[in-house]
C-alpha cells in the first residue's frame, strides 16, 4: 500500500477519441506540468472512453491511492459527455439540479440570443455535497468532490477551459487544502542538445548524477528524436538539482541550445542570428520547405530569414538558382559540390549574410552505388567562406528530413558561436 505521507496525484483523461482515434492526451501533459509547479508529482496518467462503467471503474481504483485526481473531459452537453454520472456511480453520489449553475447557463444563452436546450440544462446537474468550479471561458463548469480524503476536480475536455480552470481553481484550492505545504518537491530542469547522440549525452554527464546502485538523488530522463536530445533533470531537492544542471550544462557545452522544454533549434538560430544582426536564407531539396516551415513558426522570424527556395529538380536548381548543369551531371544533385553551389548562390541572389543548403536523399527509394539513403549534404556559406558537411542519417523518410533540417539550423548556430558573442 502506498504511503499517504507524500502528495502524489493521478490524472485520468476521458475520451473515445483519446484512446481510439489517436488524439493526444495534452491535457494530461499540462495538468502534470502545473502539478510540478506546485510541487506535486503526478505519478498515474490514464486514459478512458466516453464510456460511464470504465470512467466509474478507474475513479474508484485511483481512489485508493491518491490524494488528488484530476479527470479532464465528459463534462459538455452531449449524451456522449457522461463524467458526472460516472462520479456518481463511483462513490454512490446523487446528482442534483444546482440553481446557480441553471441560472448562469440560462444567462449565457440569453446573452448569445438563444434558446437554452434541454440538453444543456444536463451540466447544471451537480454530484451532492460537490463545489461547483466556474467556467470563465465556456459553459461546462468545473466540479470538486472530496471523497475518503481524496481530492477530485472534474474539469472539461476542451484544452484552453481546462488550463484556464486548473490555474484559477485547481491550484489555489490545493495550496488551502495544505496539498502543497510539506510535500516533497518534485523540482526539474530541461535542457536540449543537438549534434550528439543520446548514448553520447548519456556517457558525458552519467557520473554527475550518482554511482550506479546507489540510490540517486538525482533522476535523469533523456528524450531522443532527430538530431536533439533533452535531457530532464528531476529530484527532491531544489539545491541539489541547480547543482547537477550547472555540471550537466559544462560538460555538455556548445551542443545545449535551450535551457527549457520549449525552446526548439529554430528559435536558438533565431536568437544567436538576431543578437548579431545577421540574416539567413535557404535552399532546400529534401526538405521540401520543412526548414524554411519551421523557421517561420518562430514569432518574429522576419527580422532574421529572407526566403528559401525549394528546388527539388534538377531543372528547379539550374533555373531558380543558376546550378551548372554539368555540375548536377558530374557529381550527381546529392553532392557535395551542389550542395555548396546551392548555398552559395542563396546567398548570392538573397544577399544574406548567411545562406544554408540541403541536399540529401529521404528515401525510401532513391539510392543507388555510394550514395544510400540517409545520405546528405548541408552546405552553410557566409562571409568568410562555404563549408559543406556529409552526413548518415539513420531512420525512416520523416526522421532523415527532421535530421536534415535541424542539424543544419545547429551548424547555423554553432557558426555563429564561432563567430564571437
Ligand atoms: P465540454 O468541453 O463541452 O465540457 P468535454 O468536457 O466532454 O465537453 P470534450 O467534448 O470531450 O470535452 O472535448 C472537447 C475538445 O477538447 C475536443 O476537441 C477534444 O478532442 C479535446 N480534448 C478533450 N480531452 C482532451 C485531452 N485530454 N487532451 C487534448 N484534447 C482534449
Ligand atoms: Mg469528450
Amino acid at each position: 500500500m502506498r504511503q499517504r505521507d507524500a502528495v502524489h496525484a493521478a490524472i485520468i483523461a476521458v475520451g473515445t477519441e483519446l484512446v481510439l482515434d489517436g488524439r493526444s492526451d495534452t491535457n494530461g501533459v499540462t495538468v502534470a506540468r502545473l502539478l510540478a509547479s506546485r510541487g506535486i508529482d503526478a505519478r498515474m496518467r490514464l486514459i478512458v472512453p466516453d464510456d460511464e462503467e470504465e470512467i466509474a471503474l478507474a475513479l474508484e481504483d485511483v481512489q485508493r491511492r491518491f490524494q488528488i485526481i484530476i479527470v479532464t473531459g465528459g463534462l459538455g452537453p452531449t449524451i456522449d459527455d457522461v463524467t458526472r454520472e460516472a462520479a456518481c456511480k463511483a462513490f454512490d453520489l446523487d446528482l442534483q439540479e444546482d440553481r446557480g449553475v441553471l441560472d448562469s447557463l440560462k444567462e449565457r444563452c440569453r446573452a448569445l440570443g438563444r434558446e437554452m436546450s434541454s440538453q444543456s440544462a444536463r451540466q447544471a446537474m451537480v454530484p451532492h455535497g460537490a463545489t461547483v468550479l466556474p467556467n470563465a471561458s465556456g459553459t461546462a463548469p468545473g466540479l470538486q468532490l472530496t471523497v475518503a480524503g481524496t481530492s477530485i476536480f472534474l474539469l472539461p475536455g476542451v484544452p484552453h477551459e481546462m488550463e484556464l480552470m486548473m490555474r484559477d481553481h485547481v491550484l489555489n484550492r490545493l495550496d488551502v487544502l495544505g496539498l502543497r505545504a510539506g510535500s516533497p518537491r518534485s523540482v526539474s530542469r530541461a535542457l536540449k542538445v543537438s549534434g550528439m547522440t543520446e548514448v553520447e549525452v548519456q556517457e558525458r554527464i552519467l557520473d554527475l548524477l550518482g554511482q550506479p546502485g546507489e540510490a540517486r538523488a538525482i533522476d535523469l530522463t533523456l528524450l531522443a528524436s532527430p538530431a536533439e536530445i533533452t535531457v530532464i533533470l528531476r529530484g527532491a531537492r531544489e539545491d541539489l538539482i541547480a547543482h547537477a544542471f550547472e555540471r550537466v550544462r559544462e560538460r555538455l557545452g556548445r551542443a545545449v541550445f535551450a535551457e527549457d522544454l520549449d525552446t526548439g533549434i529554430e528559435a536558438a538560430v533565431g536568437r544567436a542570428l538576431e543578437k548579431r544582426g545577421l540574416s539567413l536564407a535557404a535552399a532546400e531539396s529534401c526538405t521540401g520547405g520543412l526548414l524554411a516551415e519551421m523557421i517561420t513558426r518562430v514569432p518574429g522570424s522576419s527580422s532574421w530569414f529572407t526566403q528559401a527556395w525549394v528546388t527539388y529538380c534538377n531543372e528547379a536548381k539550374i533555373s531558380l538558382l543558376g546550378i551548372e548543369p554539368a555540375l548536377i551531371v558530374r557529381h550527381g544533385a546529392v553532392s557535395a559540390e551542389v550542395a555548396e553551389a546551392m548555398a552559395e548562390a542563396a546567398r548570392r541572389i538573397s544577399g544574406a549574410s548567411i545562406a544554408v543548403s540541403i541536399s540529401g536523399i529521404a528515401g525510401p527509394s532513391g539510392a543507388s552505388p555510394g550514395k544510400p539513403i540517409g545520405l546528405a549534404y548541408l552546405g552553410v556559406a557566409d562571409r568568410v567562406g562555404t563549408r559543406v558537411t556529409r552526413h548518415l542519417f539513420a531512420g525512416d523518410r520523416e526522421a532523415i528530413r527532421l535530421f536534415s533540417a535541424r542539424t543544419t539550423l545547429n551548424r547555423v548556430r554553432l557558426e555563429c558561436l564561432e563567430a564571437g558573442e
